[in-house]
């Protein structure tokens, strides 16, 4: 795939407009974007499923009402995307396995446990970014953190 200049906001807002029929009617949407955010070399399809993934997550998490927050901004140099969502949370036990491939705790048939590995590799490894997660009950954000500037394998 073609590594392309992008406003990340744009792949934001198409992520969601895509999910639009799983967001439903009782999950709040905000968005919070940085307007001085650069376009940004990325892989863009290969970061929608970023989004999707994490998104879809924070839905399942919420099950149906609370509020997603999808934001954009910039740390030390870098693009940040911050998909928070107001479920119960990851235990903590659970933290340091939630990139393992096949980790999962949902039932058999929702869930293949790929989705944070396939993530994880296409901001690491593709992009030269990485994942950040804290969770607390009520409060989970997903923090991804890509260059600003060409920097990919
Ligand atoms: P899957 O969605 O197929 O279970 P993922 O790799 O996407 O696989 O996620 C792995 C696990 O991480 C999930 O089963 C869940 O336990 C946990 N998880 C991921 N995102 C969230 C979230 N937003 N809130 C609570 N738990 C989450
Ligand atoms: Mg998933």
């Amino acid at each position: 795939a073609p590594y392309q200049q992008v406003d990340v906001r744009e792949l934001l807002d198409s992520t969601l407009t895509m999910l639009r029929r799983k967001i439903g009617e009782k999950v709040r949407v905000v968005t919070d974007y940085d307007p001085d955010l650069p376009p940004i070399p990325v892989y863009a399809a290969e970061l929608n499923q970023v989004w999707t993934n994490l998104i879809v997550n924070a839905l399942y998490a919420m099950g149906g009402t609370g509020t997603l927050t999808v934001r954009t901004g910039r740390v030390n140099g870098d693009a940040l995307v911050e998909i928070g969502d107001t479920g119960p949370g990851i235990p903590e036990e659970n933290l340091s396995r939630i990139f393992t491939p096949f980790f999962t705790t949902k039932p058999v048939g929702e869930g293949t446990g790929l989705g944070l590995d396939i993530s994880w590799r296409i901001v690491a490894d593709r992009h030269r970014g990485d994942i950040q997660v804290s969770s607390r009950p009520g409060d989970t954000r997903f923090q991804v953190r890509l260059p600003l500037t060409e920097a990919a394998a």
